[in-house]
């Protein structure tokens, strides 16, 4: 029999646990999408993205997920046979690179593997080499969700900035944003990708380009953009509607103001703080299973590690199994793993990942590793005992 009827808990990577006060902020009628308050939500939400990106740049909003602003990025910068360089350290880049591919674009990869982050020097003898400047856009996932490999932005937008190379720095921050620190305009990011349902804890379906100003000149010369994703007529809308391309997300924008409410009472160093912390809890509970049994963190590094979301491995032994009987017992529910299809990993099942993002505090963490470990020992998956012995310690420096 299940025991598992209450509250259920997504520990997955996305959509992340959306809090009841963003839950209850869209319990109303419809508002008039042509006058009123959701003209002014609109553009303190924009503002406030821009914000938190650490930009003079604007933020457009796109009624979309994060592929859509995948493919928006691309189409207002680039035209067919332009070639971008894609950092890749998992599934995302590489699922990014293939959309670049399918727009046509001359897109090469450099695959830094699962467990490392891009090496700064390495994109800096890249572009050192290609005198013509023939790549016209460098497109790096801040955190990869399927490997939680994050990369140092700074670092790459350094080697950028020593070689003088024009090509733009286009940053996926989807399941980073509001977990791992970003300034876009000191890194000389051009263009941020996020979405709403990961760290900014909103139900799925907004997307936001947040685009500097040498990006918005760029893409002034790029002919014939499908209406849909052009994020001309949104940076600079003559109506309303402009901004959307037709109605308004209405209640997805009450739930976003609300969410970005929560975020700036709380301020940004405290919550990229408590995400370290909550990073630390995954990755600290991981190695002490690991002591005595095949559970390994997937980055072995700590400073190439995400704040967002941890992926870990046991070789040999099938992780699915642990999941189907936690979501099955217990009523928590932990990420798949994505792109380790081999054998060595047993198509995957070897493989699990523990979302960490948005509206989280330790006691539901803690939550989430006792309940692994009770699952742990159900599935005979052999582990040291006892992570939570050490939180005390975590916790109250
Ligand atoms: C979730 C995610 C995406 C894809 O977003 P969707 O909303 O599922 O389209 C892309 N990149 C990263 C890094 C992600 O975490």
């Amino acid at each position: 029999m299940s025991f598992s009827n209450g509250r259920q808990y997504l520990a997955t990577p996305g959509p992340s646990i959306i809090p009841d006060q963003v839950l209850r902020a869209m319990q109303r009628p419809a508002p008039d999408i042509y006058k009123g308050e959701i003209i002014d939500i609109t553009e303190n939400i924009k503002k406030d993205i821009s914000n938190f990106a650490e930009t003079i740049g604007e933020t457009v909003i796109y009624i979309s997920n994060g592929h859509g602003v995948w493919e928006a990025s691309l189409v207002n910068l680039f035209k067919p046979k332009e070639k971008v360089l894609v950092i890749a350290n998992g599934h995302f880049g590489k699922s990014w690179a293939k959309l670049a591919t399918s727009l046509r674009l001359n897109t090469q990869v450099l695959d830094f593997g699962r467990c490392a982050p891009g090496d700064p020097n390495k994109i800096e003898e890249i572009l050192r080499a290609d005198t013509n400047n023939t790549i016209k856009g460098l497109l790096v996932v801040q955190a990869d969700t399927s490997t939680s490999v994050l990369n140092n932005l700074k670092e790459i937008g350094d080697a950028i900035k020593n070689t003088n190379h024009p090509c733009l720095y286009l940053v996926d921050s989807i399941a980073s944003f509001g977990c791992d620190p970003v300034e876009m305009d000191k890194w000389g990011i051009d263009v941020l990708v996020t979405s709403c349902q990961k760290g900014l804890m909103t139900p799925p379906g907004l997307a936001y380009l947040v685009i500097s100003k040498r990006a918005e000149t760029f893409s002034k010369n790029i002919p014939n953009v499908s209406p849909y994703w052009d994020w001309k007529p949104r940076l600079d809308p003559e109506f309303f509607y402009m901004n959307f391309f037709g109605t308004a997300p209405t209640h997805l924008l009450y739930a976003q103001k609300e969410a970005l409410k929560i975020m700036k009472a709380e301020g940004k160093n405290a919550i990229f703080a408590r995400h370290k912390k909550l990073r630390e809890l995954v990755t600290c509970s991981i190695n002490h299973w690991g002591e005595a049994g095949p559970l390994k963190l997937n980055v072995p590094n700590e400073s190439h590690r995400s704040n967002a979301v941890t992926t870990f491995t046991a070789k040999g032994h099938n992780l699915s199994l642990l999941r189907e009987w936690v979501e099955k017992h217990l009523g928590l529910t932990i990420g798949l793993s994505l792109g380790f299809d081999e054998n060595e990993f047993l198509n995957g099942d070897s493989v699990a990942r523990i979302g960490h993002m948005g509206h989280l505090n330790p006691h539901m963490l803690i939550g989430v590793i006792s309940s692994l470990e009770v699952g742990l020992k159900a599935c005979q998956i052999p582990h040291q005992n006892s992570a939570t012995k050490t939180f005390h310690q975590i916790l109250g420096k």
